[in-house]
């Protein structure tokens, strides 16, 4: 099975989690399946395989994607966290998501200046959080090359706010 084969039979949907209105993807059963988890964890490092210096995973979910890409191709892991948990000199980000606001935040001089950065997360959505991100590994001095989801909730065209990086969605709805 590809990965996303897997993916469209595990995922699960929650009418109106966590607001009225929204419909919630629930990729943990993805996450769940050791055969599965590994199959998109090597679609999204072998998309991009030689092009990247390290994966930033955002928190939480993104984070599980980033152990395995790292671990996949021995890269770098960066991790952005939400608001208020880093020490040190931290970059942030404000931004509005499809539900409320949030508050990203990444560590500076963790990589040479100009390491070539794959940004992961688990959903695309309205691409706030993805182009948040951007924003703070172009502030830290490194380039972002690529975003990779395994979701992309494409109604939503969060694709337009990430810019001109390629996105790489392992399935779209
Ligand atoms: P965006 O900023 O693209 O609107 O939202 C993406 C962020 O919100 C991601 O970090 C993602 O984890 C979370 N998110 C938004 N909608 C969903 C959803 O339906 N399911 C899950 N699992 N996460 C979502």
């Amino acid at each position: 099975q590809t990965a996303a084969q897997h993916v469209n039979t595990l995922l699960a949907s929650y009418p109106d989690f966590p607001l009225p209105g929204i419909l919630f993807r629930d990729l943990n059963p993805v996450f769940a399946d050791a055969v599965a988890f590994r199959a998109i964890i090597d679609e999204l490092a072998e998309k991009h395989r030689g092009q990247f210096d390290a994966v930033a995973g955002i928190e939480a979910r993104g984070f599980l994607l980033a152990a395995g890409i790292g671990y996949a191709a021995q890269c770098a892991v960066l991790a952005v966290r939400k608001g208020g948990k880093l020490p040190g000199t931290v970059l942030t980000e404000e931004y509005d998501l499809e539900y409320g606001s949030a508050r990203l935040e990444l560590e500076v001089g963790q990589l040479p200046a100009g390491s070539r950065v794959l940004i992961v997360d688990d959903v695309l959505a309205t691409g706030g959080t993805v182009a948040a991100t951007a924003r703070l590994v172009e502030r830290a001095g490194y380039v972002t090359v690529g975003v990779g989801v395994v979701l992309e909730l494409a109604d939503l065209d969060g694709r337009s706010r990430v810019g001109a990086v390629p996105v790489h969605t392992i399935v779209a709805v």
